[in-house]
């Protein structure tokens, strides 16, 4: 019984950025739990050896999300040739890591429109199909960033806590249609990208290290598993939540 609340079987989940990292690691587990998934990004190689790892049960698009314009037609495409959209994880993401007083506006808005407003864009076109069809899950990858102060991540932490605000709103207006939204907040999570930024600061590092409550990073599996909750049965009463999969390092001391 609780094991069948849990599966994904006979979903289609689309995951940007689902080549690397936390995307990759999501894509794993939802193919376990029993889902259908595309991936997008916007290097095809990438994402043509995911697929080669993820097996048959995925499927890729070269996007880019800033390209806002072509939402429309890559969800159509993806509708005639694999179905509707039953999951949606906008795990796509860019960072910068510069103290602010040496951000430039255009840095800032670069950010935001990757991090923030591609999101929007994507989620409402996705949330209308899913309002129709009376059912959706809608993941958003938050951040640390977006929950406490980190020095020199003043733009990305910003898009990542404006996140919390899109999601708190659009619940407001989704629910009634039994599509829900909810944040998954990875704390430090050894993806390719994040071991190489911190691998080249041993001060943050060490911060970082004694900031968690529990030994050690967290894996892209922990994500995975994250998200195939959010997205399953089991979650059917869950909207609205921050979920911080962060070895406590939020409530630690
Ligand atoms: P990666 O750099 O491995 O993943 C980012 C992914 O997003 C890549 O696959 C990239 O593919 C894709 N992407 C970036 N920009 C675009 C774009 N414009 N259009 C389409 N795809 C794009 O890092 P992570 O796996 O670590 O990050 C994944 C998410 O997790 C991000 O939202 C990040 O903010 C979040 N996160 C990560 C943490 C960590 O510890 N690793 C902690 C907290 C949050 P491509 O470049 O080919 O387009």
């Amino acid at each position: 019984m609780a094991q069948h609340a849990f599966s994904l079987s006979g979903k289609l989940a689309l995951v940007t950025g689902g080549g690397t990292g936390i995307g990759l690691g999501i894509s794993r587990a939802l193919i376990q739990a029993g889902a259908k998934v595309v991936i997008t990004g916007r290097r095809e190689a990438i994402l043509q050896e995911a697929v080669e790892e993820l097996g048959e049960h995925s499927s890729y698009l070269v996007f880019d999300i800033t390209n806002t314009s072509a939402i429309p037609q890559v969800l159509a495409e993806i509708n005639e040739k694999y179905g509707s959209i039953d999951i949606l994880v906008n795990n796509a993401g860019i960072h910068l890591k510069k103290f602010s007083k040496d951000t430039t506006d255009e840095e800032f808005a670069g950010i935001l429109q990757t991090n923030l407003l591609s999101v929007f864009s994507l989620t409402r076109e996705c949330a209308r199909k899913m309002m129709e069809q009376k059912e959706g899950s809608i993941i958003f990858i938050g951040s640390m960033a977006g929950i406490f102060g980190i020095d020199r991540v003043a733009a990305y932490g910003t898009s990542k806590a404006a996140l919390t605000g899109l999601m708190n709103n659009l619940v407001t207006e989704y629910s009634p249609y039994n599509v829900r939204v909810n944040t998954i907040a990875p704390g430090w999570i050894e993806s390719p990208m994040f071991l190489n930024a911190i691998n080249s600061d041993p001060a943050r590092k060490e911060k970082i290290i004694n900031r968690i409550a529990m030994p050690g990073f967290g894996t892209t599996e922990d994500i995975g598993n994250a998200a195939v909750f959010l997205s399953s049965k089991a979650a059917r009463y869950v909207t609205g939540v921050v979920l911080p999969v962060d070895g406590g390092a939020v409530v630690n001391f």
